[in-house]
């Protein structure tokens, strides 16, 4: 895999607000916000896309959710929702390709997305 933005984000060469970080997961700020909270959620191990996930993947994959889930609910939005968002490729919109999941909550949403 190629290396991107969210490469130099977890080396620290490029700033960013991070909010969250544990041995396998870094969280921090979208610089384009879509919502009230916009942050993103991404593994260290660089994983281009969904299609690159392996069965080696599943307890990975496994706490990166649940660091956005518990981030959430740590900033009060576990009752009023909140969405997470996981784009794969062009169709969906992925622009960066390194695996992230985009946590967004304090406005209601729509469905289904555009
Ligand atoms: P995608 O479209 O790939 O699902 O989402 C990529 C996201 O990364 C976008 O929401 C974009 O605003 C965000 N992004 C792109 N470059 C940077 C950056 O350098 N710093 C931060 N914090 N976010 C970025």
């Amino acid at each position: 895999m190629t290396d991107t933005i969210f490469s130099k984000i977890i080396r620290r060469e490029i700033p960013a607000d991070i909010v969250y970080e544990d041995d396998e997961v870094l969280a921090f700020r979208d610089i384009n916000p879509q919502a009230p909270l916009h942050v993103l959620f991404i593994p260290k191990v660089p994983i281009a896309t969904l299609n690159d996930l392996t069965e080696a993947d599943t307890l990975r994959i496994g706490k990166l959710v649940l660091a956005a889930t518990r981030y959430a609910k740590a900033q009060g939005y576990g009752e009023s929702g909140y969405r997470c968002v996981v784009n794969c490729n062009r169709d969906a919109g992925q622009t960066v390709f390194h695996l992230h999941l985009h946590l967004l909550a304090g406005r209601a949403m729509q469905w289904p997305p555009g």
